[in-house]
């Protein structure tokens, strides 16, 4: 199936005008790329799917490159979302694809240390680089997931390639999941050109050939049990221009339940629909790759909006023995998006903003959950339906918020920059190394230096042991015997890298086992 093919056997919630019940043999929760490639595979296996998505069916036609429209409609809580102090940003996906809708294209494997921290800490078996390989070869393919030419790098990555080398440290280019990509550089808005491979133009429309229903607009409620069965998935159906229930719901009955909603919305469904967690394990240790960013100004152009994004990067930091380790990319920065995250007030923010043409942009992505004193962010309800969310930072964080601050400042310094801005509250100016010791003394306290994620992980982890994991390493729930979560949030910690293909190649694997065995 080509890339832009409408996908087929779409209903939106505007199309439901009463209460259904269907029957399937599978119902899957949430349409991102652990949903989209489990639908795909189970179909392609004869099963009867239906996909539940609570976000709109959006498409090219709708993707204008307008700031003002695309994070209310393809963000979760409007862009809104956030750690109950506010203190972390939550960027996370909404709509037909989840996250791929909007995510910057990046496409790395799992690497080995994390898959073999799984097995050795967290009783993980069986999902090794040897088995995962199958399936990312064939996403990678599916997705067209290549590595950029030269030519496609643009003034925001080439500060980091620059100051990278220049001190000395490793970089590398990043993959990217595009097809005849423009570099419009508004990934983050909904691909203007189709160029990018998200769910909604690949495995959707797959799953679709093969006969997968998709509801948009049905946002799953709740689910029932008997004894060790899931029996049926309560959703209601939306009316997308209120975002709240229309008054329809939809029920459908399955053999087989997967939940594919995303770290915090699957542990959240599993919390809400009531299931047994003896261990109180459910929502707990969830990972978000807590990000930094560091803007820096030089005396020619960078238009860090325009662009391929997170073409180069480096994981030079990302192992730091008995410390949390982070790696580097560069983000698109829309003025809308640059303006929202950059510091200070009034006179201070409106000059940051004059300078945005000559600023670049770094992030550093700290790999949370690897060190025994860390315990990651936990999900819960705060009354009226309303989603909390805590995350705890220790020392380890404290340190690795400084330590990568400072490594962003020094490589931005070493490309030529003016002077590096940070994101404290109010900004450090930097101009020299002396300089970069006083993010040293610079508080990091929640709201004091901003803190973002766009990578959440964890909450419904994977493991052998009922008493530490939610699912077996064949992602089935310890205590159901049809029910599966296939999404970020079985990952036991952070990963090091970008999700999605994590994410696709582990639901792929443990979708294809679910469909031999019938
Ligand atoms: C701005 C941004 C940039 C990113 N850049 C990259 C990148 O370059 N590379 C990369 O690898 N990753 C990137 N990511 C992260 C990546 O997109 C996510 O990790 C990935 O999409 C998560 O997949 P998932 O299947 O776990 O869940 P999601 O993609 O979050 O999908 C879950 C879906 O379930 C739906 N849902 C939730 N609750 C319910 C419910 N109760 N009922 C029905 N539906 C529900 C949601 O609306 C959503 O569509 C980025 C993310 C963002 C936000």
């Amino acid at each position: 199936m080509s890339a832009g093919a409408e996908i087929p056997n779409l209903v939106r919630g505007r199309d439901i005008g009463a209460d259904r019940i269907l029957d399937a043999d599978v119902a899957i929760v949430g349409s991102g790329p652990g949903g989209s490639i489990a639908a795909y595979r189970l179909a392609a296996a004869g099963a009867r799917v239906v996909v539940l998505e609570e976000g709109g069916y959006h498409t090219r036609p709708e993707f204008r490159m307008q700031e003002e429209w695309s994070y209310p409609t393809l963000y979760q809580d409007h862009a809104n979302r956030a750690t109950d102090d506010l203190s972390i940003t939550v960027l996370q996906g909404r709509s037909v694809g989840g996250g791929t809708t909007v995510n910057w294209t990046t496409s790395l494997r799992t690497p080995p240390t994390t898959l073999d921290f799984w097995k050795r800490a967290r009783r993980v078996e069986g999902v090794t680089a040897e088995a995962l390989a199958p399936h990312w070869d064939e996403v990678e393919r599916r997705l067209n997931v290549h590595t950029p030419e030269e030519g496609e790098i643009n003034e925001n990555n080439r500060a980091l390639l620059d100051g990278a080398k220049r001190l000395g440290y490793g970089f590398e280019l990043l993959p990217r999941n595009v097809s005849d990509c423009v570099l419009t550089g508004m990934c983050g808005l909904g691909c203007p050109v189709d160029a990018k491979q998200a769910m909604h133009l690949t495995y959707l429309p797959d799953a679709a050939a093969h006969g997968a229903v998709i509801f948009a607009n049905c946002r799953v409620r709740r689910l029932t049990r008997r004894g060790r069965r899931v029996t049926e998935a309560a959703a209601d159906v939306l009316d997308e221009s209120r975002d709240r229930p229309a008054g329809p719901t939809l029920t459908v009955r399955a053999r087989t339940f997967i939940l594919s909603a995303g770290a915090i919305n699957t542990p959240r469904l599993l919390q809400r629909s009531g299931l047994p967690d003896p261990y109180r394990i459910v929502g707990r240790r969830t990972w978000l790759h807590p990000t930094l960013a560091s803007a820096a100004h030089f005396d020619r152009k960078i238009e860090p909006y325009f662009g391929a994004p997170q073409t180069v990067g480096s994981h030079h930091f990302a192992i730091r023995p008995g410390r949390i380790g982070f790696f580097l990319e560069t983000p698109p920065a829309q003025p809308m998006l640059a303006g929202l995250a950059h510091a200070g007030f009034g006179p201070e923010h409106r000059r940051a903003m004059k300078e945005l043409p000559n600023t670049a942009v770094l992030i550093a992505l700290l790999i949370d959950g690897f060190l025994d004193e860390e315990h990651g962010g936990t999900v819960g309800e705060r009354g009226g339906g309303r989603l909390s969310f805590r995350y705890d930072r220790g020392p380890a964080l404290a340190e690795a918020m400084r330590e990568a601050m400072k490594t962003m400042a020094r490589i931005h310094l070493a490309a030529g920059a003016r002077e590096v801005v940070t994101f404290h509250e109010p900004p450090l100016r930097l101009r020299t190394e002396r300089d970069v010791a006083r993010i040293d003394e610079a508080s990091v306290a929640p709201n004091r230096c901003g803190v973002f994620t766009a990578h959440q992980m964890g909450g419904a982890p994977m493991g052998e042991d009922p008493g530490i994991a939610v699912v077996d390493s064949r992602l089935k729930h310890h205590f159901f015997d049809n029910l599966y979560v296939m999404d970020g949030s079985v990952f036991p910690t952070s990963l090091g890298v970008n999700p999605q293909i994590s994410i696709l190649g582990l639901s792929s694997l443990a979708a294809s086992a679910l469909a031999k065995a019938g």
